[in-house]
């Protein structure tokens, strides 16, 4: 994720752009830039680190101009430096291109550029764009109708697989901002004698609220008082407008009422982007996964280190690794691996995952663990720049942007198919796993979470059934076990409902006990090869009066007749189901709690709510609380 601006019009430029920039801190960031045109020449100011840090840097400078860009940059490629951020340059300094998103090919476009002569500033993948549309630009035959430089921008774009949202500027077209998106959001702004382009919508709502959302493959060429739009192909389209209603805040939350459905919602794109960075030309890319140059025959056995949800993807991690490498792989809980005597040596390889990368427990468990000079430790972490990515020997970015709400929606996605990607990559290279339908179905996840949201309707439906219990269980057999206690833990952060998590043989041997009549059961049941050993657990369970809710495959005719209640979900293998059950059990954690009508996430300037001796058996609704109880973000404590 990254912020982008441009603004074209009478004012002067830099002000809108930085207030702008700062409207879209909530989506995460390590380095900040613009570029503002005056007297054909282009500013540039950039630097690292947080927003303040560039208005330091410019300020009492004068930098006339009204026509300019700017751009918070989330590395994805290339450290966190200041050459490396945003806006990027070509050779000759005449254009300038902000970015979000991921360019593919660079590397095989940088080598070609850099052949014919181009020299580059940056290791970042977007600065290929600048010199791209510098080459077509500079060759680019006379128009005898159009924008050379929508143009340039277009031939270039012809030449680049990968996402984008890009915003280029040119210094001898002080007219014209264009803007071109394929997968990563881009509106256009239209006010009254000056346009707008951004990443989101809080971005523009000081100046207009009505706004064009850029479709994939769609152009846009913006002056202060028209915006043409046209396709990569050249061909006029029709602006199509939408007038915002919400207020900034809402504006924030992309209109949803809480960042946690909104970041529910952000999963299949989320997953798109993760698959484009780590699958390369139908091969899973060992680069991305932090696996690269590492021997994987020589792997004895495999440490996962994780806390709360990061656990509950490194359990599934050791199905899977297991499965599909035959390593053995153990799964460790930080506030206990530091306290023991870990059997860790030079062929084991470590995995910790993090989604703020600053988890204390899971920092001090790497710090032991490399006393005993594993293999190698990777992190799977989601923040750039954060402890853990500068502890461990090679990180594999979780790539799922600033995840905002307590509870842990998209990264814990991005983070089990980080996991299955390595498991299946260990596995091919070692000749354990090839069966390459896993990647085909994996390769279909962010269909098949759309798909899964699709069900939302119904499953807020089912919510209301469910709200008035003190206790709930998860069930889940194989792969499907790890899936329950991540389910089990989304209902009890967010809901304070009792829920807890077993592999569904274990019920009879404790469990049982606690069974009463209307006891919800939250059963994972895909069809595969524990579906009947799964229905024999379910009508146990309902002997016992219990009510059930399965999550089941879709045109499964047998399930209607054990349960209560059924969300059929997308037909994958069992072992890819856990993505698909994932996300369905996140929708059914949120009704239960909208519903319960208790707070769910928010502005982060709140206080945080604790408990007074005496009040922690019910959460009184009257307390206004905006995060879940007792519950932080990164637990960068002990
Ligand atoms: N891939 C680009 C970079 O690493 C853009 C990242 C972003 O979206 O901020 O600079």
């Amino acid at each position: 994720m990254c912020g982008i601006v441009g603004y074209i019009g009478e004012k002067q430029a830099v002000p809108i752009l930085m207030k702008g920039l700062a409207k879209l801190e909530y989506r995460g960031y390590d380095s900040a830039g613009i570029a503002v045109i005056s007297d054909r020449e282009i500013a540039i100011h950039k630097t690292t680190g947080k927003l303040e840090n560039l208005a330091r840097k410019i300020k009492g400078m004068t930098i006339p101009g009204t026509i300019g860009i700017g751009h918070t940059r989330w590395a994805t490629h290339g450290g966190v430096t200041d050459l490396n951020a945003h806006p990027h340059a070509s050779c000759k300094r005449d254009l300038v291109v902000i970015h979000n998103g991921i360019i593919e090919n660079y590397q095989e476009l940088k080598e070609d550029l850099l052949a014919k002569g181009h020299v580059f500033q940056s290791e970042t993948d977007t600065e290929v764009i600048a010199h791209l549309i510098e080459q077509e630009f500079d060759t680019l035959p006379t128009l005898s109708t159009g924008n050379p430089l929508t143009e340039a921008v277009r031939r270039a774009l012809s030449q680049v697989e990968g996402g984008y949202a890009i915003v280029v500027l040119h210094r001898n077209r002080p007219d014209t901002i264009v803007a071109a998106r394929m997968h990563n959001p881009l509106i256009i702004g239209l006010g009254k004698g000056e346009n707008l382009v951004a990443s989101d919508i809080p971005a523009l709502l000081d100046y207009t609220k009505v706004v064009c959302d850029l479709e994939n493959g769609q152009m846009a060429e913006i002056s202060k008082n028209s915006v043409r739009i046209s396709n990569l192909q050249g061909k006029e389209q029709p602006l199509v407008t939408r007038t915002i209603t919400w207020d900034v805040a809402q504006a924030e939350k992309g209109g949803y009422p809480h960042f946690l459905i909104k970041e529910i919602h952000e999963t299949p794109a989320v997953l798109r982007d993760v698959l484009r960075n780590k699958i390369r030309r139908g091969s899973i890319n060992p680069q991305p996964l932090g696996l690269e140059g590492l021997d994987l025959r020589k792997i004895n056995k495999i440490t996962l280190l994780g806390c709360g949800s990061a656990a509950y993807a490194c359990l599934y991690g050791k199905y899977l690794l297991e499965k599909w490498t035959r390593i053995t792989t153990e799964v460790q809980v930080g506030s206990e691996f530091r306290y023991h005597q870990p059997i860790i040596d030079g062929s084991t390889l470590v995995i910790a995952l993090s989604q703020s990368g600053e988890t204390a427990d899971t920092l001090a468990s790497i710090e032991l663990a490399k006393k005993a000079k594993p293999m190698r430790t990777i992190g799977v972490i989601n923040a750039i720049g954060s402890s853990m990515t500068r502890q461990v020997d090679q990180v594999c970015l979780l790539q799922a942007g600033p995840e905002i709400s307590v509870a842990s929606t998209k990264a814990f996605s991005s983070m089990i198919v980080s996991l299955a990607l390595m498991a299946l990559h260990i596995g091919k290279v070692r000749g354990v796993q090839t069966d390459d339908s896993f990647l085909s179905e994996i390769n279909r996840l962010p269909e098949l979470t759309s798909k899964v949201l699709e069900q939302e309707h119904e499953i807020a439906r089912i919510a209301t059934y469910y709200i008035h219990h003190q206790d709930a269980y998860y069930i889940g057999r194989d792969v499907n076990y790890p899936s329950a206690l991540e389910g089990s833990q989304k209902l009890k952060e967010l809901s304070y409902i009792h829920a807890e998590a077993y592999p569904a043989g274990e019920l009879k041997h404790g469990p049982n006990a606690v069974i009463y009549d209307h006891f919800p059961i939250i059963c994972l049941v895909p069809e595969g090869h524990v579906y009947k050993k799964m229905i024999s657990n379910i009508q146990e369970m309902k002997a016992r009066k219990a009510s059930i809710l399965s999550f089941a495959t879709e045109g499964d005719t047998r399930i209607a007749a054990h349960s209560d209640h059924v969300v059929f979900l997308p037909r994958t293998s069992e072992e890819i189901s856990v993505m698909v059950n994932t996300l369905a059990m996140q929708l059914f954690a949120y009704y239960v709690t909208l519903y319960k009508g208790y707070s769910i996430d928010q502005p982060r300037s709140l206080q945080k709510y604790f408990p007074k001796p005496g009040e922690i058996t019910a959460p009184p609704k009257s307390i206004d609380i905006d995060k879940p109880r007792n519950l932080a973000k990164s637990v960068t404590v002990e």
